[in-house]
């Protein structure tokens, strides 16, 4: 008997490969199943989580400067430690390199590497070194630390929470749409050469994305803790059903209010998309969703880098979308999917 891995998907492997696992240390206190893991270390509380980002999947050397690649590398697994409320603190660096590559190149991603750790006060402890026959791999874990017991996982929602945030979603998608256009358009006719410059803001959200250490950090100082957190990586749609689905509550989310730069809106009338389509499913925002309190409305809606965007229902309210023409769509998952 043979299963194709497309009939479970990306979340239906995990899942279905890890609903056995136990966990027998009295020191694992979150296990699979959020951004990041959750270790109790003599009274010590450290975050973990692991990425691998894989040439021909995850990136194109077509188009992507391998510094831009080295700090996205890096920046992508410090947001989900930043999801979790927690500080990075360590990465290890794990790298299959592709026998296309020198090493002034291998130089040139290892300048992006250092630049997310000095402006993210990360250190770089580690890793491993390997050739590969099959592109360029990239396998980055991060330790963090939280206070103890004050992380913050998908599953803390309560009904009635509203639903925040931060900064603009869907542009890394547009600005992908974008290199892929110009890439198809070069391999036509090599003479053409991209202009790109008037498009800074969105390349920029796909080629570096900033994890959200301000926003936690804003968050921490004003004494505001989110009931629940999870980062953008797939598309608002398929990280608030996360939310949903762990927290056991519904959620109604107002398309009007869910935040779109003024570059990504014109891109999406260009590309003939919705602009709300490319946020709810489009991916790599790398923004932080969250829910809050009620009582936290006021103090968060004045922050000029977080929306509100709708509020948390029952279960069996399910899970809603109301569009700007005032129809109530379910959500649905149509996160971008590795498989
Ligand atoms: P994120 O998008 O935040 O990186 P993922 O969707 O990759 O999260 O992973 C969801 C959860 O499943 C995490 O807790 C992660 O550690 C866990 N996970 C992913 N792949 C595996 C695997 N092959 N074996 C065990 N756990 C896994
Ligand atoms: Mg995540």
């Amino acid at each position: 008997m043979r299963t194709e891995i497309e009939s479970l998907g990306e979340f239906g492997l995990i899942e279905h490969l890890t609903k056995n696992n136990e966990t027998v240390q009295a020191g694992t206190i979150l296990s699979i199943g959020d951004d990041a893991a959750v270790i109790d270390q003599f009274g010590r509380q450290s975050v973990i989580s692991t990425d691998l980002l894989l040439e021909g999947i995850h990136f194109d050397l077509m188009y992507t400067p391998l510094k831009h690649l080295g700090y996205k590398a890096v920046a992508v697994n410090l947001s989900d430690i930043y999801a979790m409320f927690a500080t990075p603190t360590h990465i290890t660096m794990s790298l299959g390199i592709s026998n296309k590559m020198s090493v002034e190149a291998v130089e040139e991603f290892y300048e992006g590497v250092y630049a997310a750790c000095a402006k993210f006060n990360v250190d770089l402890i580690g890793g491993d070194t390997s050739s590969s026959k099959t592109g360029f791999i990239i396998s980055v874990t991060v330790i963090g630390e939280v206070a103890p017991d004050k992380y913050v996982t998908r599953s803390g929602a309560k009904v009635n929470d509203l639903i925040c945030v931060s900064g603009d979603l869907g542009g890394a998608y547009l600005g992908l749409q974008l290199l892929e256009r110009e890439k198809r358009l070069f391999l036509e006719n090599p003479n053409i050469q991209p202009d790109l410059k008037s498009q800074a803001y969105l390349v920029g959200r796909i080629l570096k994305p900033e994890p959200r250490a301000d926003i936690v950090e804003w968050l921490q100082e004003a004494g505001i803790t989110p009931t629940s957190m999870i980062d953008i990586s797939d598309g608002l749609s398929s990280e608030i059903l996360h939310i949903c689905t762990k927290s056991d509550v519904g959620c109604l989310i107002y398309e009007e209010k869910i935040p779109v730069h003024e570059d990504a809106r014109k891109l999406a009338i260009e590309f003939q998309v919705g602009s709300a389509a490319c946020a709810l499913s489009g991916g790599e925002d790398y923004e932080l969703l969250f829910t809050v309190r009620q009582e936290d409305y006021e103090r968060v809606a004045k922050h000029p880098g977080i929306s509100v965007i709708g509020y948390i229902t029952g279960k069996y309210d399910g899970t809603h979308l109301l569009t700007k023409s005032g129809n109530k769509h379910k959500l649905t998952a149509q996160g971008w999917n590795a498989f």
